[in-house]
């Protein structure tokens, strides 16, 4: 048994749970992971075939890492046969299989969120809709969530209560656009994200026959994150484990974190109906954090209303305080950090990947590339604009696209005329108009115009049969040339890699690099194939392009770097050393999540995950003022700083109150009733100078502001501090009314007289 060594107890009771259905739920670092990975070593071990087993992970990097850790705990290479990965991959590779039962084409693409969009986009137009009403984002938002609930555009049109909904939203035109999609989609032999999950419940709601096999096949289910499962996901498990009901599930419903995805933590509840007789286990201990990460967590957790309760501890040592840092801009955020970073590592001498700056929205990352660069540090960026949704490296893509199906629309728009063939915008109006009246795919009319006659010139129809014949001689070879054989034949023949090796500014160098690079991982791709005595088709490598999560862009070379990510996407991981940046109102919680408690409350979640990512020190910060939608605002601390129970705090600086007292932002905001914290600066009434009258969108910076106005309660001797200038102490108080001055001794700067409307001061 000692394969099991390195479990607790409870644990190795949910691990030694062969049959029946069960369910862990347990905090962050319990070992919820551990336990799915040990109890597939134990299933093998116990003669379970590792074929009949399938394990649904939350990206396709902690499905790599399970195989070879099981493969480490019981030696060999049996894992291999695992069915493991996200939903989105596993049922994508089932759905190629099938795909001629629904009506699509085996080599169906997938269409990323862009392609989405910008179909959506294009039927806004067709249909002579506002653009601003019907925003592409929020309209593929309303079908996403209807697909995540398996309701069809049929079933979304005879629902009053949706359509009341997009109604009162003033959108009545919603179920149209979604009616429309499907068919584009269908007719271009796509499947978007949510069609993976959507399709495979038709799948095996329509062929008893494939639920059957799959039934058969998948004797043992286990899945990791079941709180981020949405309905359609829910349902797929269900159906595939009513059989057997060999089905283990493991999450926590504190990190529920993905609800705007439609992922639903009813889906716990859901299955203690499901499997009334279901085994819960309880993990407790956890084994990732310090104590005092894991208290602050704690703390931080319990202020949720809606949750299950759990008890986390840990035997780790104390380690230090969750750090505050304040810093004045964005700017200074990044190098602030990045000093931090280099500091600690330099101490320490540990490794850069021992490292992390988790952020609540993409756009973050810029500041922080730019110290790291500075400074020479290694990085990564996962998410945000990726390897993969650069320009160039999605019109090659594109073209491999198309190659695989030709009814792609999205990808031949794009490169139909590129690189440039002298194919015009009004051709291709034409023909797209066209397609619509004859409802075909409009690949289907640019390669039978005899068929389905377009008025465009013998010339432009000339040059539209060159390419259609290029993409048939690609298309012909899709299925039996190696992965990058092809690749590279078509990145040469299309004229892409022509293209860019003759721009020489430094950006074209850059994109012929990457075109090298994608070339390379496709090698890579034929060789591992190879290897597994299967020719790897190019086709085959588009599935796992197009499914790969935000954390599972990893290299082998680079692997030893900083990492820098979205919460969301850092879900299951840990790191020594976590910086969760940008800590302030209207970014962290997000101003979207200000309206109703469930959103406050998934925010709140969300900043649980991201404490609990980390193993020896968090830090945490935010800035006075940031560069947001290009210009600069204002900002408060985050309200969740406050939150974290104070012992556990050590606030840096000089934010902190004289005698290191409870609250730190110790104002109190508008919206907010909340008593904790307000006005407590050790133990005194806080000091707001903010002038009468001043509109509250434009917020002090911290504690007291002592902009003028209200002077009264400036006096000399009082310790202040400055944006720029640092702390200092008033010496002198002059003028009156708008012209009251304050001289202050600043030890950095020296005396200052600032007249007290424009200077940001800020009583300590
Ligand atoms: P999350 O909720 O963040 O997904 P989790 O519950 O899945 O966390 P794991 O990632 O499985 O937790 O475990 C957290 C860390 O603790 C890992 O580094 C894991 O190897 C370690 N760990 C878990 N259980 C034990 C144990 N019994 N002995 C030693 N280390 C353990
Ligand atoms: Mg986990």
């Amino acid at each position: 048994m000692n394969y099991l060594e390195g479990l607790n107890e409870s644990q190795l009771n949910a691990v030694k749970n062969i049959d029946g259905p069960m369910m862990v739920i347990a905090g962050a670092g319990s070992g919820k992971t551990r336990v799915l990975t040990y109890r597939i070593a134990h299933l093998m071990r116990q003669g379970v075939d590792s074929f009949n087993i399938l394990a649904l992970t939350f990206t396709n990097k902690a499905a790599k890492e399970m195989k070879e850790r099981i493969n480490s705990i019981i030696g060999g290479n049996e894992s291999m046969n695992i069915t493991m990965g996200t939903f989105h991959s596993v049922f994508a590779r089932i759905l190629r299989y099938n795909s001629d039962k629904l009506g699509y084409p085996s080599n169906f693409t997938i269409y990323d969120t862009q392609d989405s969009r910008s179909l959506i986009k294009m039927i806004v137009k067709e249909f002579g809709l506002d653009d601003k009403v019907y925003k592409a984002n929020a309209v593929h938002g309303r079908i996403s969530s209807a697909k995540n609930n398996l309701i069809s555009p049929q079933a979304y049109e005879a629902n009053v209560e949706i359509v009341g909904e997009d109604r009162m939203a003033k959108k009545p035109e919603i179920f149209r656009i979604y009616k429309e999609y499907v068919k584009r989609c269908f007719q271009s032999g796509a499947m978007d994200f949510d069609d993976l999950l959507y399709q495979t419940n038709v799948l095996l709601r329509d062929f008893p026959d494939v639920l059957h096999h799959y039934q058969q096949k998948f004797k043992y289910i286990l899945v990791d994150e079941y709180q981020d499962t949405n309905y359609s996901q829910y349902l797929i498990v269900k159906k595939l484990a009513a059989v057997y009901e060999n089905i283990c599930v493991v999450g926590d419903d504190a990190q529920s974190i993905y609800s705007f995805r439609g992922a639903n933590i009813e889906n716990i509840l859901n299955f203690k109906k499901d499997y009334p007789d279901f085994k819960m286990f309880k993990l407790e201990q956890n084994y990732r954090s310090t104590s005092n990460i894991v208290n602050a967590a704690n703390s931080i957790i319990k202020r949720n209303k809606d949750q299950i309760e759990k008890d986390v501890w840990t035997d780790n040592s104390e380690g230090g305080k969750i750090n505050v840092i304040r810093c004045l801009t964005d700017n200074e955020e990044g190098r602030v950090i990045t000093n931090r970073i280099y500091e600690i590592k330099q101490r320490e001498s540990i490794d850069y990947k021992d490292f992390a700056i988790l952020y609540r929205t993409n756009a973050q990352s810029r500041s922080f590339e730019e110290s790291l660069r500075k400074l020479n540090l290694p990085y990564k960026i996962y998410g945000g604009l990726s390897f993969y949704q650069r320009k160039e490296i999605k019109d090659l893509i594109a073209y491999f696209r198309l190659s695989a199906n030709e009814k792609d629309e999205e990808a031949l728009k794009r490169v139909i005329n590129y690189p440039k063939r002298g194919i015009g915008k009004t051709t291709m109006d034409n023909i797209i108009l066209a397609a619509r009246q004859y409802d075909v795919a409009v690949w289907d009319v640019i390669s039978d115009f005899n068929r389905y006659p377009v008025s465009i010139n013998a010339g432009a129809r000339n040059k539209i049969s060159q390419f259609v014949t290029k993409i048939q001689s690609y298309a012909i070879q899709m299925e039996k040339t190696p992965a990058y054989e092809l690749a590279n034949n078509i990145a040469q023949s299309s004229g892409i890699l022509k293209n860019l090796y003759d721009d020489k500014t430094p950006e074209g160098v850059a994109r012929y690099e990457n075109i090298q690079e994608l070339l390379a991982g496709i090698k890579e791709f034929s060789v591992q194939q190879e290897e597994k005595d299967e020719v790897g088709t190019l086709s085959d490598f588009l599935i796992d392009v197009a499914l790969l999560t935000d954390a599972d862009q990893e290299k082998e070379e680079d692997k030893n770097t900083i990492t820098l990510m979205t919460i969301h996407a850092s879900k299951g991981l840990e790191f020594p050393h976590v910086f969760i940046v940008g800590l302030e109102e209207n970014l962290f919680p997000s101003q979207l999540s200000l309206t109703s408690r469930t959103e406050l409350e998934e925010e709140r979640r969300l900043f649980y995950v991201a404490l609990t990512r980390a193993e020896k020190s968090c830090t945490l910060s935010y800035v006075v003022s940031r560069y947001r939608w290009g210009q600069l605002v204002t900002a408060e601390p985050s309200r969740f700083i406050d939150e974290v129970d104070q012992s556990f705090v050590n606030v840096e600086n000089e934010v902190r109150g004289r005698s290191g007292g409870k609250s730190l932002s110790g104002y109190k905001r508008p919206s907010d009733n909340r008593t904790s914290g307000f006005g407590m600066m050790g133990g005194k009434k806080k000091r707001n100078l903010t002038p009468l009258g001043k509109s509250s969108s434009t917020p002090p910076s911290k504690k007291g502001n002592a902009s003028g106005g209200t002077t009264e309660e400036l006096k000399v001797g009082y310790n202040v501090e400055h944006a720029r200038f640092g702390k200092g102490k008033v010496t002198a108080i002059s003028g009156t009314g708008s012209d009251k001055k304050a001289s202050v001794f600043f030890p950095r700067v020296g005396a200052k007289t600032l007249i007290l409307k424009f200077a940001k001061l800020t009583v300590l």
